[in-house]
């Protein structure tokens, strides 16, 4: 079989269309009938090969939806016909000590999808079994994709750090940062938006922000000073974190998943709150399948905008150029 793609052939440069043979399905493997893909700022970031471990021809995607075509003779939890779901990670060992201890987003024979093998913007994909996630029945496959991404990202801190007594705070309300409003209404949280766009209040709100700071007005800032117990960083920018962990309570957390050049932690502030600062990095299998049974239990709901995947190469320059609130979702016809 032929797949058809939308590959980068060199970096940085606009996607064309890009044919490939897959290897043949192993045991373990199955074959997807893509139907969806996202389109994330980490594709540019590939394509572009900002973090030097792109290899090209390139083919973005990492937040994929289709129905599997066929399946190695060793797959028997899933079957034909079946909508399951792949996200950042495609494979892993799963037995090494890593993969033993359910981190298998830590093991080191990792498969990460468009990085050591061909992505989503294509026709179809070949990935092992394990990492392809059932969609829930009632869950539309446009809706399943970015979640895969955004929401895995934004779900996992959020189960980990809090509960419905916190006051959270949510930094940006972008492509990462609307989901993750969702999810912290859905866990019974006081959530507090931070944007830098004033006009951005009514949106944040309607997703379920109780508050909204203008994070470039100072006044607004101090007044929410101490408040917070957990706040999480979804903007890829570089942050002045002083206001962020003056909005802090004492032993409160920061977590970061917006990708900026660096971060530069004032020592004071941290140290006499008993602050901390930390990350986290997708999510590993037991975590999506929690993710995609809470999403449809809680209807979160990220904003797409679905464009036939023909048009990969227009929506990659949108996510490149604009500060997109919403993710643009590529769909084979
Ligand atoms: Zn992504
Ligand atoms: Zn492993």
């Amino acid at each position: 079989m032929t797949i058809s793609c939308q590959a980068a052939m060199e970096s940085a440069k606009p996607l064309e269309p890009f044919n490939y043979e897959p290897k043949d399905l192993g045991p373990k493997d199955i074959e997807i009938a893509i139907t969806h893909c996202g389109v994330c700022h980490t594709d540019v970031h590939l394509i572009d090969n900002d973090w030097g471990i792109s290899s090209y021809p390139l083919v973005p995607g990492h937040e994929i939806v289709g129905t599997i075509a066929a399946l190695g003779s060793e797959v028997t939890h899933l079957e034909a016909g079946q909508r399951v779901g792949v996200g950042g990670q495609a494979g892993a060992c799963c037995e090494c000590e890593q993969c033993e201890k359910g981190q298998d987003i830590f093991c080191g024979s990792s498969i990460y999808t468009a990085v050591h093998d061909f992505g989503g913007f294509a026709t179809a994909i070949h990935v092992d079994s394990r990492f392809a996630f059932p969609i829930p029945e009632s869950m539309a496959s446009e809706i399943a994709a970015p979640l895969l991404c955004a929401g895995i990202t934004t779900f996992v801190p959020l189960r980990k750090y809090v509960n419905s007594t916190s006051k959270v705070g949510v930094i940006g309300v972008g492509g990462l940062g609307h989901v993750a409003l969702q999810y912290a209404n859905a866990f019974g949280c006081e959530v507090t938006a931070f944007s830098t766009s004033p006009d951005k209040s009514d949106e944040a709100i309607a997703l379920g922000a109780h508050h909204f700071v203008n994070s470039k007005d100072p006044a607004q800032m101090e007044a929410v000073a101490g408040k917070l117990d957990f706040i999480l960083s979804t903007v890829s920018a570089d942050l002045e974190w002083g206001p962020y962990l003056g909005a802090l309570a004492p032993n409160g957390t920061i977590c970061v998943v917006g990708v900026g050049e660096t971060i530069t932690i004032p020592a004071v502030p941290l140290i006499f709150g008993q602050k901390t600062i930390t990350s986290s990095l997708i999510g590993n299998r037991s975590d999506f399948k929690e993710m995609l049974a809470f999403s449809a239990m809680h209807n979160i709901a990220p904003r797409v905008e679905v464009v036939p995947m023909s048009q990969a190469a227009d929506a990659i320059n949108q996510v490149r150029t604009a500060r997109l609130g919403h993710r643009i979702v590529l769909e084979n016809k």
